[in-house]
């Protein structure tokens, strides 16, 4: 089966414009469409840790039972279907409430020949990923991590079914903005700003231990030694006075190069993280690449 990317529609388009605006690092947009039928567009929500249902997602009655395994101990317990302390990613809200999506659209399963998911950040991977959750009836908990949950219910459908995702940003990247950033000259995952920003990071990757906290409580006692000495100086005269001013201020000349050099070095930190996370983005984007009836790529 030949992948093929989505084929935007005006309406497609317009739809995650529309998603795209209102997606944010804590809030993941999801555009999704079956069959290639506008008239199927419609677009599901992350939910956050104790968060109400949002607007457009499923009722709680469209939802099926579902189970989380975090108690202390390796427990499992019922989660709430709306308002659960873990919250929902939008791709489980996809796939658990997969049977109400079918009825929405007034489809059967065995009509079915493609489904498209625009995300507004491709999905999670790994441990930091979406923690494990069991549908009603199903046996076995669905993997931590969207990109696994979604490969593993892929699997479980039709392989007549062409999967098509798509995503305007890598997940843990540029997460505070939902910009689609490249095009058709750049690689097709990463964008020019995401290569920049692991090309800093390995720049900097000689900055990898560092002590940020005690330099910046050390420049914090410099800059109130500096504090007391201005405090103090006033009230001597003659040279002391001098003296203990200058004194002050080579204190606070002090703080100010620890704190530039350790901002400095946390960036490059922030940027090295970043940069593995952006990594482990691309292992869940390759394992849904991976499935002979799945195409994934960056959002045009
Ligand atoms: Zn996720």
């Amino acid at each position: 089966m030949p992948k093929r990317a989505i084929q935007p529609t005006p309406a497609f388009r317009q739809a995650v414009e529309d998603m795209q605006a209102k997606a944010g690092p804590n809030t993941v947009g999801l555009v999704m469409r079956f069959n290639e039928d506008d008239s199927t567009l419609r677009d599901l929500w992350s939910e956050g840790s104790n968060a109400p249902k949002h607007k457009y997602n499923p009722h709680a009655a469209d939802r099926p039972e579902m189970w989380r395994c975090d108690l202390p101990g390796g427990g499992s317990r019922r989660a709430n279907k709306v308002g659960d302390v873990r919250g929902y990613h939008a791709e489980e809200i996809f796939i658990a409430c997969w049977p109400a999506l079918l009825r929405g659209a007034d489809l059967q399963e065995n009509q079915l020949h493609c489904v498209e998911l625009a995300l507004s950040k491709s999905p999670c991977y790994g441990n930091s990923g979406s923690s494990l959750l069991r549908l009603a009836n199903a046996p076995r908990y669905m993997p931590v991590g969207c990109s696994s949950k979604l490969s593993e219910f892929v699997q479980s459908k039709g392989r007549q079914i062409e999967w098509r995702i798509a995503f305007l940003s890598l997940n843990g990247s540029d997460a505070t903005s939902y910009v689609p950033i490249g095009g058709f000259s750049v690689d097709r995952l990463m964008s020019a700003r995401e290569r920049q920003i692991a090309d800093a990071a390995d720049r900097q990757v000689r900055f990898q231990s560092v002590a940020a906290p005690q330099m910046r409580g050390h420049a914090l006692h410099l800059n109130n030694r500096a504090a007391v000495f201005e405090m103090v100086a006033p009230r001597l005269n003659g040279p002391a006075r001098g003296t203990l001013m200058s004194m002050a201020r080579e204190e606070k000349q002090a703080a100010r190069d620890l704190l530039a050099r350790v901002n400095q070095r946390s960036i490059a930190l922030a940027n090295q993280a970043r940069t593995l996370s952006v990594g482990v983005a691309q292992q869940g984007i390759a394992l849904l690449e991976g499935l002979p009836n799945v195409d994934v790529r960056r959002w045009i």
